[in-house]
């Protein structure tokens, strides 16, 4: 009765202040899909009528874009174990929108090459960076004295907020009836330190605990953020299951499977303003559903002109684009890369990615020695990205994990049919071609069966055989996928209520959370 009376209060829309803490955002700072999502949806949850505002760090990269970025008249400082660090307030705008970001400028900390570390590892002082970080979130809520209704941290390095929130036995009157959002955007990525360094809490040692910040004698940002938090999201439903269990759960599966009430899972949408082969400034020829063969025939015909890959139609072209990470399969793809080239296989492949000089230095090796069949371009390059996604037949994604994965989204508007692994996100968005699935019209791409090169080279067999032998079925499949709607109108609707069922169930909890 009482969640039922819950619910229709937060069902009954009210304006809500809602305040983003990210380190990462389109177009200041980003070094993957988090800050396509934190570029994105302050702005869409603003449209439907609250008040969003982001905090980030000002790193360097934010002078770097078009936005006009202001000084503003508030400073304040830190104590941050026996020093006292100062910081000013800048002042700029998410593009198209009235949603305010506020950047915490403390050059010594965060006017840096990059944001995390260099390829000689991550930056020595990260725990104290971050921590500081969190800290000045939370004094700039108390300055400009915002009566904040949702504090949403996103990943390691807002994850100290929401226990500096509970711990702190008087709170503002600013966040005094806030609740807390956690979002994880990869459990890989946690942010754990030696135990020294819970002095930048500036908590009481007793904090340090395994109930609150402590971790197998570690400070560990998010699994803080975690037993803290009052909600938990992630990127899509499968990962919100998976990261329960020991083969995905990065050490965290016991801390999460014992908040699984307070877990739920929300696809990331796509931006279809920059992400629409209709009106795709990056294309040499425009398409949508009704034009998609002229269209992408076009486009492949200008990525093999320009990468010197033999001319044809007829042959399909396979796109990759990602990090040269291992999380996204490149163990499975270079073999399966191999077996195409050296056996003269009737195929065609184009590879844009960077990141690790292990699976760099093999793509390179096989570019030089098949130039009109394997096209490889090491770099971050958005135009091409959009190229490869309009050029090719079908996209290659088969993560070990994925929490959500935004190309195969891309993909699918493209008409590329995506070949994917089963996990997280790609599970979730890409529906395999079955007999059954076909049947019913649903089917969008395949699956690989499990983890392992002739698994990938199975699926991408079954995926040429439809193109080659049922090429209306193929049709149906480019089209089923292109006619989907991955925008972030659907995923802001969630958030939004999942804001309000969190604050409504936070306002309704009279006793302190048993956890
Ligand atoms: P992740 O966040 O794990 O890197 P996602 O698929 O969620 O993976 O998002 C990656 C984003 O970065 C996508 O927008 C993708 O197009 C882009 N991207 C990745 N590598 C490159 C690259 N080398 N050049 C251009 N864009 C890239």
């Amino acid at each position: 009765m009482l969640l039922d009376g819950v619910m229709g209060k937060a069902k009954r829309r009210a304006t809500l202040n809602i305040v983003y803490l990210t380190t990462e955002a389109v177009p200041f700072a980003k070094t993957g899909g988090l800050a396509d999502v934190c570029g994105a949806l302050p702005t869409r949850v603003s449209s439907r009528g609250h008040r969003a505002a982001v905090i980030m760090p000002a790193f360097r990269s934010i002078r770097n874009t078009p936005a006009v970025v202001e000084s503003t008249d508030t400073s304040f400082a830190i104590p941050m174990g026996h020093k006292l660090i100062g910081c000013r307030l800048l002042k700029s705008h998410l593009p198209d929108s009235d949603v305010e970001v506020w950047f915490i400028d403390q050059p010594q900390y965060f006017d840096r090459d990059a944001l995390y570390g260099t390829h000689a590892g991550d930056y020595s002082d990260n725990a104290e960076r971050f921590a500081f970080y969190c800290h000045a979130a939370l004094q700039t809520i108390r300055r400009l004295e915002w009566q904040v209704d949702i504090v949403h941290c996103n990943d390691w390095q807002s994850g100290l907020v929401p226990a500096l929130m509970a711990a702190d036995p008087q709170p503002h009157a600013s966040v005094a009836n806030a609740a807390t959002v956690m979002t994880i955007h990869n459990l890989a990525y946690q942010g754990q330190f030696p135990r020294e360094t819970f002095e930048w809490t500036g908590l009481d040692w007793k904090h340090f605990n395994h109930n609150e910040f402590e971790f197998y004698d570690q400070l560990n940002f998010l699994k803080t953020g975690i037993v803290a938090a009052d909600m938990i999201t992630t990127v899509s439903p499968r990962y919100s299951q998976e990261i329960r269990t020991p083969a995905h759960g990065c050490g965290l599966d016991g801390v999460l499977q014992g908040a699984a009430d307070r877990i739920e899972g929300i696809t990331n949408g796509i931006d279809q303003s920059v992400w629409n082969p209709s009106i795709d400034q990056f294309l040499p020829a425009k398409y949508g559903v009704d034009s998609w063969r002229e269209g992408k025939t076009a486009n492949k015909r200008s990525l093999q002109a320009d990468f010197h890959l033999e001319q044809s139609d007829e042959v399909p072209l396979i796109g990759l684009v990602g990090r040269l990470a291992e999380q996204k399969g490149w163990d499975l793809i270079v073999p399966v890369l191999r077996w195409h080239l050296s056996e003269n296989r009737p195929t065609q492949w184009i590879v844009l990615g960077s990141g690790d000089h292990r699976y760099e230095k093999e793509l390179r090796e096989l570019a030089e020695n098949y130039p009109n069949r394997f096209a490889l371009h090491v770099g971050f390059s958005d135009a091409l990205a959009h190229r490869i996604e309009a050029g090719s037949d079908a996209f290659v994604m088969p993560s070990h994990y994925e929490p959500c994965g935004l190309n195969q989204l891309y993909s699918l508007r493209y008409g590329s049919v995506p070949i994917v692994t089963p996990t997280g996100g790609l599970a979730d968005t890409v529906v395999d071609c079955t007999e059954s699935t076909l049947a019913d019209a649903t089917a969008t791409g395949f699956h690989v069966r499990s983890i392992s090169p002739e698994a990938l080279d199975e699926a991408i067999g079954r995926a040429l055989n439809l193109r080659y032998h049922q090429p209306a079925k193929w049709a149906q499949l480019v089209e089923t996928g292109m006619s989907q709607d991955w925008s972030w109108k659907k995923s802001a609707e969630q958030y939004e209520s999942l804001y309000a069922k969190t604050l409504a169930l936070k306002l309704a909890s009279k006793h302190p959370k048993s956890r």
